[in-house]
Order: C-alpha cells, then sequence, then structure tokens
C-alpha cells in the first residue's frame, strides 16, 4: 500500500498510546478555557482520535466539531508530561476526516484560494478597489468593518485594509548586497504581501541595512497552514512541493520570514505533516526547514545593533508570544533587540505566551469562541499601560488589533521589525 493510503491516523497510532488521561493538558488550553468542555482539551482529542482510528464513533457533525475546537496552539504539548504531540494527532484526526467524509464547503473553498497565487492577487485587487462598498472606515485607524454582516465574517470583526499593491510586485527578485555578506531568500507569506506590506518593507530596511542580498522568489506561493487547519493535507503538499521548487533555485544562507505561522510551516509542519507522508519529499523539506529562520532570530544572528535604526522616540512597548514563535523557542530574541532600541521601554504583559485565539480558521470557524479567547490578552495588554504592543506575526496582528478595538482601547500593534526600523529612511 503506497504511503499516501493509509490512514493518516495509523501514523501517529503509537503516540496516541502515550496518553494516560493525566489531563495536565487543561492548564493552558484556550479551547478547553473557551468551551469548558472535555472533548475540547487535548485528553479530549486523542481520545477521539482513537475512536476515529479504531471507526467506533459515527463521522457525524458533532464528531467533526469536536476536532475542530482546537487552536494548534501547542500550549498543551509543552505541559505534557508523556510528550503527547497532540498537534500532530489534532492534524493527523482532521485529515482522516476529510479523507473519510470529504472536505468542508468552507475548507474545500479556502483550499482553492490559497493553491493559486494568481486567484489569491486577482482578489485581493478586487477586495483593495471594491473594499468601501462593503466596508466602513474605523476612526483613527487604517482598519474596517464591515457594512453588513456576510457568512463567517461578522459586522462586528475589525479588518485590516488590503494593500493596494502586493509587497513582491513592488520589488525586483533580487536586490543585491555587499560582497561576503549573507544572501537571504525572503518567504514573505499572504498577510504581509496582501495586508500588512509595511512588515515586509521593515524587514527588508534591516537586512538591507545589514548588507544582505536579498532575494524576493517571484513564484512563492502560500505557506499552506490554513489547509492544515481542515485538513486538507494535499493542498498542503502541493503547496509545499511548488514552494520547495521555488526557493531552491537560488543559493542562500538562510530563508528568512517575518511571519511566525509561515515560518512554524516551513520550519516544523512540512517536514513533520508532508514530509513523513511523502518520502519521496522529506530529505528537501528538511533542508528547508535547515535554512529557515524568523526574521528576529536572525538579525540577532548577524549582529543587529538597533541603537542604529531605531528612531530613538520613547515607547512604552508590550511583546506578545505568538505561538508560532514560542513552540519553536524563539522567545529571547524579539524581547532583547526591543530592549536594546533606544526609546523603548519593554513591559511585559500577564500572559504574553498565550495564544491569541486565531487559530488559523479556527477564528473564522468559531469566532465568538476565539474573541472570548483573546478577551484575556487584550486585557493583559491594557493592563500594562503600554502605547504599542510588538509581536512577529501578521496573524497575530490582526487578532489583537480586532480585540483591542472591540475593547475600545487605541493600543498600537506593531510587528517587532517595524520598531526596529523605524530610523532607517525606507
Ligand atoms: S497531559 Fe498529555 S498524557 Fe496527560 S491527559 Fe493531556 S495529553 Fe494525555
Ligand atoms: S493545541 Fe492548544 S487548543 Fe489544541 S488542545 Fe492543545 S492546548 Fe488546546
Amino acid at each position: 500500500m503506497s504511503d499516501k493510503n493509509i490512514d493518516p491516523l495509523k501514523r501517529v497510532e503509537d503516540q496516541l498510546k502515550k496518553c494516560v488521561k493525566c489531563g495536565a493538558c487543561r492548564t493552558n488550553c484556550p479551547a478547553f478555557a473557551a468551551f469548558q468542555r472535555e472533548p475540547a482539551v487535548a485528553r479530549g482529542k486523542v481520545a477521539l482520535a482513537q475512536h476515529i482510528l479504531t471507526d467506533d464513533i459515527d463521522l457525524d457533525d458533532q464528531t467533526y466539531l469536536a476536532m475542530s475546537k482546537c487552536l494548534l496552539c501547542g500550549s498543551c504539548v509543552e505541559k505534557c508530561p508523556n510528550d503527547v504531540p497532540t498537534d500532530e494527532i489534532v492534524i493527523a484526526a482532521r485529515e482522516s476526516l476529510a479523507q473519510k467524509r470529504g472536505l468542508t464547503t468552507f475548507h474545500a473553498a479556502v483550499g482553492q484560494v490559497i493553491k493559486n497565487r494568481g486567484r489569491m492577487k486577482m482578489g485581493a485587487k478586487m477586495a483593495s478597489l471594491l473594499g468601501p462598498l462593503f466596508f466602513k472606515k474605523v476612526p483613527e485607524t487604517s482598519g474596517l468593518r464591515l457594512r453588513f454582516p456576510v457568512p463567517f465574517i461578522g459586522a462586528k470583526r475589525y479588518i485590516p485594509e488590503i494593500a493596494k499593491n502586493s509587497f513582491i510586485d513592488q520589488h525586483p527578485e533580487v536586490i543585491p548586497g555587499e560582497p561576503g555578506k549573507p544572501r537571504i531568500a525572503f518567504f514573505v507569506g499572504c498577510m504581509t504581501n496582501f495586508v500588512y506590506t509595511d512588515v515586509g518593507e521593515a524587514a527588508l530596511a534591516l537586512f538591507r541595512h545589514l548588507g544582505c542580498t536579498i532575494i524576493i522568489p517571484k513564484g512563492q506561493q502560500c505557506c499552506g497552514l490554513p489547509g492544515m487547519s481542515g485538513g486538507d493535507i494535499e493542498t498542503v503538499r502541493s503547496l509545499a512541493e511548488s514552494n520547495l521548487a521555488e526557493f531552491e533555485k537560488y543559493d542562500v544562507d538562510y530563508v528568512m520570514t517575518a511571519c511566525a505561522t509561515c515560518g512554524g510551516a516551513l520550519h516544523r509542519l512540512y517536514p513533520l505533516v508532508v514530509g513523513k507522508r511523502n518520502p519521496e519529499l522529506r530529505e528537501r523539506l528538511e533542508s528547508l526547514a535547515k535554512k529557515t529562520v524568523d526574521a528576529s532570530q536572525l538579525l540577532q544572528l548577524l549582529g543587529l545593533d538597533p541603537a542604529q535604526t531605531g528612531d530613538g522616540e520613547e515607547l512604552r512597548v508590550t511583546y506578545h508570544d505568538p505561538c508560532h514563535l514560542r513552540t519553536r523557542g524563539i522567545v529571547k530574541q524579539p524581547r532583547e533587540l526591543l530592549r536594546a532600541t533606544p526609546g523603548v521601554e519593554l513591559i511585559e504583559m500577564e500572559g504574553a505566551d498565550k495564544c491569541c485565539g486565531l487559530g488559523g480558521t479556527f477564528n473564522v470557524y468559531h469566532y465568538d469562541s476565539s474573541m472570548d479567547i483573546n478577551a484575556g490578552k487584550s486585557e493583559a495588554i491594557i493592563a500594562t499601560g503600554a502605547e504599542v504592543v510588538a509581536t512577529g506575526c501578521p496573524g497575530c496582528m490582526m487578532q489583537l488589533s480586532d480585540g483591542l478595538k472591540q475593547h475600545g482601547s487605541n493600543v498600537e500593534v506593531l510587528h517587532t521589525v517595524q520598531l526596529l526600523a523605524r530610523g532607517i529612511k525606507q
């Protein structure tokens, strides 16, 4: 039997057996806090996955819904005394459900959008042009709210504006640096490319300041994480293969991303999820993973001195850990860079390492619960008295902005690289 025909849960069967039902995973599970039901916590997910594997449960909407109540934040994995990889188990269970009963209409539509960069680009262009018909501006921000509710997007949701021109279209593919300095390929990610283009500009300015050659492969695509949320591993595989081919064209020292989610995909989930199912890609995916670094990691490694790139403005700043940086151990680097930035006073918030509630498509599928999870985060940010909350993920930026606006707060949400690059003329 080809590897691809095996029930995805078979691949994690031994891991399922490691769960001793101790319940330690309840402590920091945002889904358990929001739903207060056993199936929402890791222990419940593991039990449910066992039943899906042994085929002794109805694969009905209730089963699907229970498995959708996970943000893949990895908190349970960090707390588990037996190293049960619940996030990997949930991904396998969602793929198994998708194989046995098909993708949901929503996730099938997501797959169609993310696997076609041209379609995504056209959609972003249309959204930018037709935005005023559907959205009204939120005063004093660069964000929008819908004029009327549409499926999956509530009227109270704060939505950032789509950029008029994508980041990738605004730059040449190769930006030469100084001889002998590192060559970096930039994995831009959809949110930076179409929405937060200023994040891309700030990252670019910092690495140019360090003399690096920067390559922005024009054919790069979505990392595929939204497909992983719905069990659409075939779409993730096709995107991983296409991104591999695109990034292998160049001889580079690093593949850098300023998006925690994209970095999590390239560094951890491609080898773990795609590599395990597609042995022919495994070695190449592992080699891409080894080169993948977060912008904050690489800036520190290359010796950025924020005293030369910051603008010196006095600012009280707090920092939110994106799950896809925290689970890769990238927590010190952004804080150390921020502390070294003249004028920046870094104030730690309560629960900086807690998930913001986004969780990929969880935020679309379970919007109210996602915002319940976010409420604690917004309150913690406001309690610090900070003027700015910095983070390392454009997805978290959108979620934090939404929560803060709904709390009536004007705390500005910025990416770490935006604060570091404020003194560089861009
Ligand atoms: S902490 Fe680990 S072993 Fe304990 S119930 Fe949760 S998943 Fe199972
Ligand atoms: S990955 Fe996060 S949301 Fe999912 S079960 Fe674990 S702690 Fe809960």
